[in-house]
């Protein structure tokens, strides 16, 4: 039946693409954006479009930056350029600023090493860390969610940056395992990261 009405399934098969939308949900979306007012889906696509014109990612740590700005972190002098936490991504990198308590910079991974979901290493942007790590930067702060790949990725990551003479840590222990750092209070994450440990 469905394939009498090929513009909706273009709309689904597009919405099919979008990672992190449960499939259930799909139809619920589709239904969303096709009883929306005109203009307001016309101005939703105007968004997205500025995003993407207006948005890249910085080369040094992988946040988000405006294209005719200096990244916020790396091209901060009042931060510590050689103390570079490591996150899964962007959403995390504002847990932990949200803290108010951490000066240092960031380096955002791109998510985690995940075989079940087709991430390797090659993936992410841990390449980058490495070779960031030979200008300067003495402490590397592993802040991956406490889940099974959060763990496995730093263990691949402290592999790499073996024989380097960068400082390892993590945060403190006692955080709720399988958590992830956005969905923390800000007290949590600070003592998390001010407790900081060895790895
Ligand atoms: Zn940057």
């Amino acid at each position: 039946m469905i394939d009498k009405l090929p513009t909706l399934l273009q709309l689904l098969k597009n919405l099919q693409q979008v990672p992190y939308l449960a499939s259930k949900n799909i139809y619920r979306v589709a239904s969303h954006f096709l009883l929306m007012d005109s203009e307001k889906a016309e101005q939703f696509c105007k968004i997205i479009l500025e995003a993407k014109r207006k948005l890249t990612q910085c080369v040094i740590c992988f946040s988000w930056r405006e294209n005719d700005r200096d990244c916020l972190f790396c091209s901060a002098v009042k931060r510590d350029q050689r103390t570079v936490c490591v996150v899964e991504t962007w959403q995390e990198l504002l847990a932990i600023e949200k803290t108010g308590g951490y000066n240092g910079v960031f380096h955002v991974l791109g998510g985690v090493i995940s075989p079940l979901e087709g991430v390797d290493a090659q993936d992410l942007t841990i390449q980058q860390l490495v070779h960031r790590v030979q200008s300067g930067v003495t402490e590397i702060i592993l802040a991956l969610n406490q889940t099974p790949e959060g763990e496995a990725t730093s263990a691949y990551i402290a592999s790499k940056l073996k024989g380097t003479s960068v400082t390892l840590s993590c945060l403190a222990r006692g955080l709720p395992v399988g958590s992830s750092l956005e969905a923390m209070d800000r007290l949590t994450v600070y003592k998390a990261l001010s407790e900081r440990r060895p790895f």
